[in-house]
């Protein structure tokens, strides 16, 4: 199953990938995380990122669709894929249909979590991360057991920089100027679903669940 995820900042995309990518066995595959994996290595490419990342910008087209297009054709993809924050401008969509057209892969569903600006900064600015394996929290919507350690790994949790208030303003901003447009791209190619957000993670998950299923994907 070919899926994309889509959905402004703090939407979702990654609490629900994390879950669809247990449900169907597939990889996940972050821009976002593939950038901070870059920074903490300390990259020619992660200098670049965390410079636009916390401005609140888009990491420039040509970076963001050449790193794509090298994770899309490893062989952990052919089957399947969750792509969460790629494509984030027409250009990469269009990309995006060249570098599948090149692998012969078709995209069965495109899934929008949607959920309106003043939940989002809320989201944003209350997420943390497990320093140790990545997973996601919500200082009220899904707060760990322990005040700031993981579930799952006892790390230690962090905020990121760019979802302090000021810079979660500005990615929203950009997001309507420069994501917003491949709604109608991708209702134009019959792919699109959109998922209300507002709702609890269970119920979102059962939501995009049934909606591929509906898709016969
Ligand atoms: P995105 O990847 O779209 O930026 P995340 O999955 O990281 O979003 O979620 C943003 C924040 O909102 C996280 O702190 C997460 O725990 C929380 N969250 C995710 N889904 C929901 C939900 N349905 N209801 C309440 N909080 C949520
Ligand atoms: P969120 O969904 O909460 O905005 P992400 O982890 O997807 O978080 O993205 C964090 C940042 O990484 C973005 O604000 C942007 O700077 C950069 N980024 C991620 N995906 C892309 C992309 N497809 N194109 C350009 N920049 C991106
Ligand atoms: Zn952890």
């Amino acid at each position: 199953m070919f899926i994309l995820l889509m959905g402004p900042p703090g939407a979702g995309k990654g609490t629900q990938a994390a879950q669809l990518v247990e449900n169907f066995k597939i990889p996940h595959i972050s821009t976002g995380d593939m950038f901070r994996a870059a920074v903490k290595e300390g990259t020619e490419l992660g200098k670049q990122a965390k410079a636009c990342m916390d401005a609140g910008h888009l990491v420039p087209d040509s970076v963001t669709i050449g790193i794509v297009k090298e994770r899309l054709a490893k062989d952990d993809c052919q089957k399947g894929f969750i792509l969460d924050g790629f494509p984030r401008t027409i250009a990469q969509a269009e990309a995006l249909d060249r570098t599948l057209a090149e692998l012969d892969i078709k995209l069965d569903r495109v899934v929008n979590i949607t959920a309106p600006g003043s939940e989002l900064v809320g989201r944003m600015t209350g997420r943390r991360i497990c320093k140790g394996c990545g997973a996601t929290y919500h200082v009220v919507f899904n707060a760990p057991k322990q005040n700031d350690i993981c579930d799952k790994c006892g790390g230690e949790l962090y905020q990121r920089d760019d979802d302090q208030e000021k810079t979660v303003i500005n990615r929203l901003s950009v997001y309507q100027v420069q994501t917003q447009p491949l709604i109608e791209y991708y209702q134009d190619k019959g792919l699109y679903t959109e998922i209300n957000g507002l709702q609890p993670i269970k119920t979102v998950l059962k939501d995009i669940v049934d909606s591929l299923r509906g898709g016969q994907v």
